[in-house]
């Protein structure tokens, strides 16, 4: 029987890798320098680097079940997603930060219809959205999409209760980005302060972030814009 994830790495190795080899080169001679971290969700057909064009280096990606965002305050156990953000933070110094969740998201789903008993630590770690879900018993595709909107949104406003983030989105170092891609459409939602989640293709810029500054805030330099 044919192994093959096997015959994968081997090809990957024989005819992927040679088209990249000087730049795996250099990313390993002068170390990887992503400006970007990418929170997504887990799902399989959330492909981060087919919707951003990236190539290797370009994101420090972290994934996890309905791209959540785990409170700062070290109060709920071991947390690589925490640490991941910590890491992209203060060591690598990314200048932004993406949260991107998506249409169809098993996780959201989940928020209305349970998880199996067997399933502790899924359960437990749902909780991350729980504020995002809407009093409805049985929601609907819409219901579930602006669950899913809401989640994204809760989970950059919990970014900004990392103090590393938020010195850092307040001094215009760091933005911060809700994504909610459009499996079916292929496009990404961005979200907007003002006009909330706005297809790419409508939209101004990648977004905002909840905590855009003030006008009046906006130094002189324009730093802050
Ligand atoms: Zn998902």
């Amino acid at each position: 029987m044919p192994d093959e994830l096997l015959e994968r790495l081997q090809r990957f190795h024989t005819d992927a890798f040679p088209t990249q080899r000087s730049l795996f080169r250099h990313l390993v001679d002068d170390g990887q320098h992503p400006l970007t971290l990418f929170i997504g969700c887990s799902d399989s057909r959330l492909v981060p680097y087919l919707l951003t064009g990236a190539g290797p280096g370009e994101l420090f990606l972290v994934r996890n079940v309905g791209a959540f965002v785990p409170p700062h305050d070290q109060s709920q156990g071991f947390h690589g997603t925490a640490a991941a953000i910590e890491f992209a933070v203060l060591n690598l110094q990314v200048r932004r930060i993406v949260v991107c969740g998506h249409s169809h998201c098993g996780a959201i789903r989940a928020l209305y219809g349970g998880v199996p008993a067997a399933a502790p630590n899924l359960a437990q770690w749902l909780e991350l959205g729980r504020e995002a879900v809407l009093p409805v018993a049985e929601p609907g595709p819409d219901a579930l999409r602006r669950t899913e909107q809401r989640a994204i949104v809760l989970q950059l406003e919990r970014l900004m209760a990392y103090p590393m983030v938020r010195e850092r989105v307040e001094a215009g170092t760091i933005t911060l980005h809700g994504w909610h891609y459009v499996i079916e459409d292929g496009e990404v939602h961005v979200f907007d302060v003002e006009r909330g989640f706005v297809p790419a293709s409508a939209a101004e810029h990648a977004g905002t972030g909840p905590y855009r500054p003030a006008p009046d805030e906006v130094s002189p330099a324009g730093h802050a814009a």
